[in-house]
């Protein structure tokens, strides 16, 4: 079975996991402080707080900005479900706005369609990885002193306009979940570039407490901490942070080899579905940036007559394990009944797109396979030998 994802993991993070337990410090303390400093170099900005997930850090970057019950969210239903969700744990309204056909990100155009006085914030998602047009949408959300949270759980290494994702972000939530880029395992993190969002969103993650338990362990004399307001138990441990020393080190070779083989995805496409399937797309770099191609979507035209389900169930018989392409959060059960403008763009990808497996150590050999496969699946002719 060639799968769909597989992380990139070796000895390395065996050893740096193996390392974190026998120094014994095994929560949150030095592998996460070090972790956060790395990461926040890498994605170009001033701070990171390491937490337990991205779906925690959406949720402490709506507390910081006080969103609660009777304020609206922007985000899009065409994403992971933990983005609406991180809305209403704040007791707060998603609105879910469409997409751009294009690259699956939301854009001014869907978002002022759906802005209201109660609108305090847009999560705007960096979807599998292809930058959104972030400066379009802040030049929208600014005069109204609405912020923009970026959704960047599939983004690292992808670049906006020549600049690592999240580099200018007011903030912008990360996972590291097995299913993206680089993982811990579960984990995540929260980067901005203001001073007292970084301190408070550290305190969020650890119950409030004016000194974190690491800075009381690690200091000599006895400190006595208070707990400043109602908060969360959010936090990485230091065998997760070791681990995210060494994946975020392979961060550049694993983005070069994901666009390579994305590359090459692009070219078998073109040969062997090109003619037949004239209206077949592909992920491929918005005109204001680059992806890392978290995930190699496919969009089936209308033409096609055989289902995006069928072409899975197909391909999974032959050994390929594809996936439906990302979900739409509005039509699952836990959305049900919950109002929103038409999204024709969102239910059009979610239901004729797919992804196909793209992984660090895919072969050429096996991409072959799988675009062979999809051409068989699509019941198109294949050649005569
Ligand atoms: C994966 C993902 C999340 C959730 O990340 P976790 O670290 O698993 O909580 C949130 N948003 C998007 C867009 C995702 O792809």
């Amino acid at each position: 079975m060639i799968p769909v994802m597989k992380p990139w993991l070796g000895p390395e993070e065996a050893e740096a996991a193996s390392a974190a337990v026998l120094s014994g410090w095994v929560a949150q303390g030095p592998k996460v402080a070090a972790f956060e400093d790395a990461f926040a170099r890498r994605v170009a900005a001033l701070h990171a707080v390491a937490v337990s997930s991205c779906t925690t850090a959406l949720h402490v970057a709506l507390h910081l900005l006080d969103v609660r019950a009777g304020d609206e969210v922007v985000v899009p239903s065409l994403s992971f479900i933990a983005t609406a969700n991180a809305v209403r744990y704040c007791g707060a309204t998603p609105v879910f706005a469409d997409v751009e056909p294009e690259t699956g990100n939301l854009s001014a155009a869907t978002v002022e369609a759906v802005l209201t006085e109660r609108t305090r914030a847009v999560i705007l998602v960096h979807q599998a990885g292809v930058p959104a047009d972030v400066d379009a949408i802040r030049a929208l959300c600014g005069p109204r002193g609405v912020t923009v949270v970026e959704d960047a759980a599939c983004a690292a290494g992808a670049t906006y306009r020549g600049v690592p994702v999240g580099a200018d972000a007011e903030m912008a939530a990360w996972s590291f979940h097995p299913r993206k880029l680089i993982t811990t395992g579960e984990g995540g993190m929260l980067t901005t570039n203001r001073a007292e969002w970084a301190t408070r969103a550290k305190r969020l993650r650890e119950h409030g407490m004016s000194v974190s338990a690491a800075e009381r362990h690690s200091g000599g004399g006895a400190v006595v901490e208070s707990y400043l307001e109602t908060a969360f138990n959010y936090r990485m441990t230091d065998i997760q942070a070791a681990v995210g020393l060494v994946q975020l080190s392979k961060l550049d070779a694993i983005v070069r080899r994901r666009r390579e083989l994305a590359a090459r995805y692009h070219e078998l496409l073109a040969e062997e579905l090109g003619a037949d399937v004239p209206g077949l797309r592909a992920v491929r770099d918005p005109e204001h940036g680059t992806t890392n191609y978290q995930s190699f979507w496919v969009m089936l035209p209308d033409e096609v007559a055989v289902t995006r389900n069928d072409v899975l169930a197909r391909l999974a018989e032959r050994g390929v394990s594809a996936r439906r392409g990302i979900m739409a959060a509005h039509l699952e059960p836990a959305y049900a009944g919950h109002p929103h403008v038409g999204l024709p763009v969102t239910e059009a990808f979610t239901t004729r797109s797919l992804i196909l497996p793209l992984y660090h150590d895919l072969t050429a050999e096996e991409q072959v396979t799988v675009v062979g496969e999809l051409k068989a699946a699509l019941r198109l002719p294949l050649p005569s030998h």
